[in-house]
């Protein structure tokens, strides 16, 4: 018997309709925001992710799925969204467009990951990419797109939490302060943070071993080192928050697990179980970097297997699996001829139906019916079929009705 990798996941018929619950939600309210769907490719070239996600990231150090293909080049399947959708924005000329550019996305993602709970090496993402724009509004705007997917799935107990990152500029010089901080310690710390220090000290506040975070205690925080121009953005960023009703946390320590960020870093967190659903930020360095025009952006990535669950959680009996509802049973070839042209017409008609297919008895037909909780059940003979009349049974009740054979008569019943 072969099984599925580890850390992949069937989505089996009985749960998938909760994922079609919340991506029709999140879907209707993406277009409220103006924002485009866009879906790029499963793999990319290597040099994409290495380049715009960043050498000293953990995802490009550690969790890439990256092979040689038959031609000899290497290419990685695609481990978050951003970097595809930035490529796809600067060789598909998205920049002529209406500026700011809003696009969404919802993919799979794949990364080597050490699987636990809540970490996957194959997750979904819904993610959102503003791109033209370095005003504070289109981060509130990205944050507060994230609140409201919350409130409209009806998930409680999320709390935010925001920080801000600096830019080149201001970053350099808490880099020095961070270094000074780390440097006496530097031989504790573990073989991943050692390479990180010089290249991208920040990374190593970002480190999961507990040794190192412990030595990062009391570690220099970059809110006392913004420049003028990022503290005047975080403000703004956080006085447009408080005006919306926004609760949020300052939390100086999160720094993001990608080198593009800039300025202002959020992630959102369930407080009943501390995994984060939500991470985002603004990343004005990664056009530029991949090869574009230097374009700001901000946007945010939502794992879609942790909103599920806290979804779940919140609201275990608000989805219900949509049964059938009508099932067409018959008695004979005559018959089932006609059951088999009206079930057509009556799924064209936006009706949901099943008929038999298995070539069974009248008695298997309605045990069938039953199992798959089909709400109505009509009968067809060849009496029926002269007649143009037959009995339909309410499932659920019991009751039963004679009614005319026409698509007006079984929708008015079964709607
Ligand atoms: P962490 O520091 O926890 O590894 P990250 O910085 O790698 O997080 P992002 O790349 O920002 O995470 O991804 C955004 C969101 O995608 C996360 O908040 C999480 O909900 C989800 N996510 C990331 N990695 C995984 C994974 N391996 N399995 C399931 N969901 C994931
Ligand atoms: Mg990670």
């Amino acid at each position: 018997m072969i099984q599925k990798p580890k850390g992949t996941k069937d989505i089996l018929p009985n749960e998938v309709y909760k994922w079609q619950y919340i991506e029709k939600k999140i879907t209707e309210l993406m277009n409220n925001y103006g924002m485009k769907e866009i879906r790029v490719p499963v793999f990319e070239h290597t040099e994409l992710f290495s380049r715009g996600v960043g050498e000293t990231t953990d995802v490009v150090q550690k969790e890439m799925y990256t092979f040689e293909d038959k031609g000899g080049r290497s290419v990685t399947l695609r481990p978050e969204g951003t970097a595809g959708v930035v490529r796809a924005y600067i060789e598909d000329g998205l920049a002529s467009q209406a500026t700011p550019l809003k696009l969404w996305y919802e993919m799979p993602m794949y990364r080597y990951e050490n699987v636990q709970k809540g970490r996957l090496r194959e997750f979904r993402q819904i993610g959102t990419e503003i791109i033209g724009t370095g005003s504070f509004l289109a981060d509130v705007e990205a944050i507060l797109l994230g609140v409201n997917i919350f409130k409209v799935l009806n998930i409680p107990n999320i709390k935010i939490t925001i920080n801000s990152i600096g830019c080149p500029t201001c970053r350099a010089k808490y880099q020095d302060a961070l270094r000074d901080f780390i440097r006496p310690n530097l031989d504790n710390y573990c073989d991943t943070c050692k390479t990180r220090f010089e290249k991208n000290p920040l990374r190593i506040l970002d480190c999961k071993e507990e040794k190192c975070k412990e030595l990062n205690q009391g570690a220099p925080v970059i809110l006392d080192y913004l420049c003028d121009e990022c503290r005047d953005h975080f403000e703004n960023v956080q006085k447009y928050l408080k005006a919306n009703g926004v609760d949020y946390e300052i939390d100086a320590g999160i720094v993001r697990g990608l080198d593009y960020y800039t300025k202002t870093v959020f992630e959102f967190i369930s407080e009943d179980d501390g995994l984060t659903v939500l991470g985002g930020g603004r990343y004005d360095g990664l056009v530029e970097e991949v090869g574009g025009q230097p374009t700001p952006a901000v946007g945010f990535a939502m794992g879609m297997e942790r909103l599920l669950e806290v979804f779940e959680r919140a609201n275990p009996d608000l989805v219900k699996e949509k049964t059938m509802d009508l099932y067409i049973a018959s008695i004979g070839e005559e018959a089932d001829i006609f059951a088999t042209k009206l079930a057509t017409d009556l799924r064209n008609e936006g009706v949901q139906v099943e008929k038999d297919i298995c070539s069974r008895s009248l008695n298997a037909q309605f045990k069938y019916a039953n199992k798959t909780n089909a709400r109505y059940v009509l009968t067809i003979g060849e009496n029926e079929v002269r007649e143009n009349k037959a009995r339909i049974k309410n499932m659920i009740t019991g009751e039963e009705t004679e009614i005319n054979l026409t698509y007006d008569d079984i929708k008015k019943i079964i709607q």
